[in-house]
């Protein structure tokens, strides 16, 4: 098949592209670069399958493909706070011109939605049913809303056009290529740690994350895309964390000199958060198989070779 990747250069876009490459499809990778990177699919380069396609889909643009995977959207938070308006800008415009490409080429459409549409979640662990508790005046909302917004307008070209259409509730994912200054909590803590410097934990640390290895996750898109299910679906590792015990089992890890400090916590964090996999059991016959510890094995060597101290 042809498949566009929007989002390719990134993190998770990159690992969807390896393996679709994998089992040789023809691939094309289209991303802005904001915060992707050229470095995460050069493997690709001279492969006569692959494609890169340097485009801000908050453009239209013309392409002929079977499936869209759209990815394409800043993740972290300080990434897509830097310009809240064009994150809405994406998640919206972009959204819609992806899915209008869609409707041309009678393409399957999946969309990386994300576990924020539950917001500060007050229903513990979120089944897709839950229909959140977001501040729509906040400053995560350019990304939750913005999200919520983009699962309306899928959900209105399958109802409205007959696409079809795919949506993937993702929760925290993890792993190599994440980048080390993207403010995530892996990723800062690794790269601190690594670097010897204290780990900073926003809070008390007593807020909770369930983190899925980011091969776990791919292999969940792929079923999804495939699968009669439309979803909702979530997707993301049930294994529940508080942030400190993330903070302590990096610093054993990687270095148990390194000290841990408190900061203040950002404005409408959540307090806790685990995906009922229900659905993605059901449907999908998925479920996450790396635990955390192997997990963090790969991408703590992954940033280590990254960092050089
Ligand atoms: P990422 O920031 O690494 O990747 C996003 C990619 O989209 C980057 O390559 C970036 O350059 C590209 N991009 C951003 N704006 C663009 C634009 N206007 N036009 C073209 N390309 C653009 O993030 P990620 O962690 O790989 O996340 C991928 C998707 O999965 C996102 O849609 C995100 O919302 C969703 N998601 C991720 C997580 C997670 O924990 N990683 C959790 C929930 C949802
Ligand atoms: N966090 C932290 N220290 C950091 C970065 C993040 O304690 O250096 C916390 C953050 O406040 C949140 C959790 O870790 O409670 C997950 O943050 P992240 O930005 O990775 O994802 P999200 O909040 O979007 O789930």
């Amino acid at each position: 098949m042809r498949i566009l990747v929007t989002g390719g250069a990134g993190f998770v876009g990159s690992h969807l592209v390896d393996r679709l490459m994998n089992q040789g499809h023809e691939v094309l990778c289209l991303d802005n670069f904001y915060t992707g990177t050229k470095t995460n699919i050069k493997q690709w380069f001279n492969n006569p399958r692959f494609e890169l396609i340097r485009h801000d889909i908050t453009e239209p643009i013309r392409l002929e493909v079977d499936q869209i995977y759209h990815l394409a959207c800043p993740a972290s938070p300080i990434h897509y706070q830097f310009n809240p308006v064009k994150t809405i800008k994406v998640n919206v415009i972009g959204t819609l011109n992806m899915l209008g490409l869609a409707k041309r080429v009678k393409a399957r459409f999946l969309l990386a939605s994300t576990s924020e549409v539950y917001g500060d979640p007050d229903v513990h662990p979120q089944p897709e049913e839950y229909r959140g508790n977001v501040n729509c005046i906040g400053i995560r909302s350019c990304y939750d809303e913005g999200k919520r917004v983009a699962e309306t307008l899928a959900f209105d070209y399958y109802r409205e056009h007959k696409l079809a259409i795919r949506v993937a509730r993702i929760f925290n994912t993890y792993g190599p290529r994440m980048l080390e200054n993207d403010g995530r909590v892996v990723s800062n803590f690794i790269a601190q740690a690594i670097r010897g410097i204290p780990l900073t934990v926003y809070g008390d640390g007593s807020q909770t994350r369930s983190f899925c290895y980011v091969s776990d996750l791919v292999e969940g898109l792929m079923r999804l895309m495939n699968n009669d299910y439309v979803g909702p679906v979530n997707l993301g590792n049930p294994g529940e964390y508080t942030i400190l015990q993330l903070a302590q089992t990096i610093q054993e890890m990687v270095n148990p000199d390194a000290e841990l400090i408190y900061k203040p916590l950002p404005e409408d964090d959540p307090k806790q958060r685990q995906p009922d996999i229900t659905k993605a059991k059901h449907y999908l016959d998925w479920q996450p198989t790396i635990p955390l510890q192997e997990g963090l094995k790969f991408t703590i060597e992954d940033f280590r070779q990254k960092i050089q101290v």
